[in-house]
């Protein structure tokens, strides 16, 4: 979608980055923000549906900038409400986003990277392996598009979306510079007018950039554990090489002066015969309460956790865990006072599910390829939640 226009994007800009760009072009900050109010709120796609702008104005932006959007590739609906949309962001490169709907709210779950550069062993994104970041503007398209579509198939004004999570592809806080302006515009009023509760960004466990979110802009924070010690963990997530547990969960608990919640979740994969045996269960209830090796000088980290189910794909080599073993290993972190929730598997039918991006992602080489097939056959999946 580059495309070599020279125009700019003005969904790349926070308020206040649209302020300053709007006084180069000698507008004041109020017709600014009556610019943002019209592209978030209202979702307009061309500077010729803002009646309240002059015409010399409109006629001024049209010259100058773009509401450049992401091209979809493929929309599909599973039976139980979830829609997951596949976007063309270019070189051969797809990225996507789930919206899914709950009795008392929407949540949309979006991409921060075309492909992941962490390489974590039960994600196909990470197998994928990395392409490139993507910009501000890619970030806030996936909401932008999802929110005024939702809006329009429900025949209403009325938000859809009320809780982002950063949990599609792509390790959010390896793309800081365009992840913080992504997150402002959520936040803001005359943006989307997030709660910074509801706002989630959800990383494998880049420390400093940890520490930066919290001055920069404390959003809700998920942390991928996905094992109770850093043996296990450096061979899931090869980041703890790097970052070890102890100066991760150190960092979570500085966290915890700025987050908008007391507690930090922690996300925790389901992996068969891996990190599913009740002595993990009670190692991970010590590493949190500040009593196993890798936490004795760190104290306990106030959270919760979330057990996800894996969503296993063939390069993987792993399975999910029995049912029976994901509650027994709940129950243990219950019965220690740890509020534990197994995560629903939603939209199974459409491979909705965590780092499951158009089910088999083979090798990145391919993409070019494995786009050009997915736009002639779009697959419009219905049947029954499989779960
Ligand atoms: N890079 C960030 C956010 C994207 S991944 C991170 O790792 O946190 C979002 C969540 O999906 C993470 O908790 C990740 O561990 C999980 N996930 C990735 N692949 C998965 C799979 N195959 N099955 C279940 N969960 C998966
Ligand atoms: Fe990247 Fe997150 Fe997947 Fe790990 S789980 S490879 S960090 S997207």
């Amino acid at each position: 979608m580059t495309g070599g226009s020279t125009l700019v994007n003005l969904l790349d800009f926070d308020l206040d980055g649209l302020a300053a760009w709007c006084e180069g072009l000698g507008e004041k900050r109020f017709r600014a923000v009556q610019l943002f109010r019209w592209i978030h709120q209202k979702g307009a796609a061309d500077f010729a549906q803002m009646s309240d702008l002059a015409k010399s104005l409109r006629d001024k932006l049209s010259g100058a900038a773009e509401l450049r959007g992401l091209q979809v590739i493929s929309e599909q609906r599973s039976a139980d409400g979830t829609v997951k949309w596949l976007f063309d962001v270019g070189g051969g490169n797809a990225v996507e986003s789930v919206f899914i709907p709950e009795d008392d709210r929407g949540t949309l779950c979006i991409s921060s990277q075309a492909g992941c550069a962490v390489g974590c062993r039960f994600c196909s994104t990470g197998h994928q392996g990395f392409s490139r970041n993507l910009t501000t503007g890619e970030i806030v398209a996936q909401l932008w598009f999802a929110e005024h579509r939702l809006r329009a198939a429900a025949n209403s004004q009325e938000r859809q979306i009320d809780n982002v999570v950063m949990m599609g592809m792509g390790e959010p806080l390896q793309n800081y510079a365009a992840l913080v302006p992504a997150l402002t515009i959520m936040l803001d009023d005359h943006g989307y007018g997030l709660s910074r509760r509801r706002v989630t960004v959800s990383t494998s466990g880049v420390v400093p950039m940890i520490d930066r979110l919290r001055e920069d802009c404390p959003a809700a924070l998920a942390v991928s554990l996905h094992a109770p010690d850093d043996a296990l963990r450096d061979q899931l997530v090869p980041l703890n090489r790097k970052y070890p547990l102890a100066e991760l969960l150190a960092t979570c608990r500085r966290y915890l002066d700025a987050a908008p919640r007391d507690f930090i979740t922690f996300e925790y994969c389901m992996l068969d015969g891996v990190n599913d045996a009740p002595e993990q269960a009670q190692e991970l209830v010590r590493l949190v309460s500040g009593q196993s090796a890798a936490s004795r000088g760190v104290g306990r980290v106030p959270c919760k956790l979330n057990l996800i189910p894996f969503n296993p794909f063939p390069a993987s080599g792993l399975k999910r865990s029995p049912r029976e073993r994901v509650i027994a290993f709940a129950k243990v972190l219950q019965d220690a006072g740890i509020v534990t929730t197994i995560r629903k598997t939603r939209g199974d039918d459409i491979a909705a599910a965590c780092g499951q991006l158009a089910g088999e992602v083979q090798d990145r080489t391919n993409a070019r390829e494995r786009l050009a097939r997915r736009r002639e056959t779009i697959p419009i999946a219905v049947a029954g939640d499989a779960a």
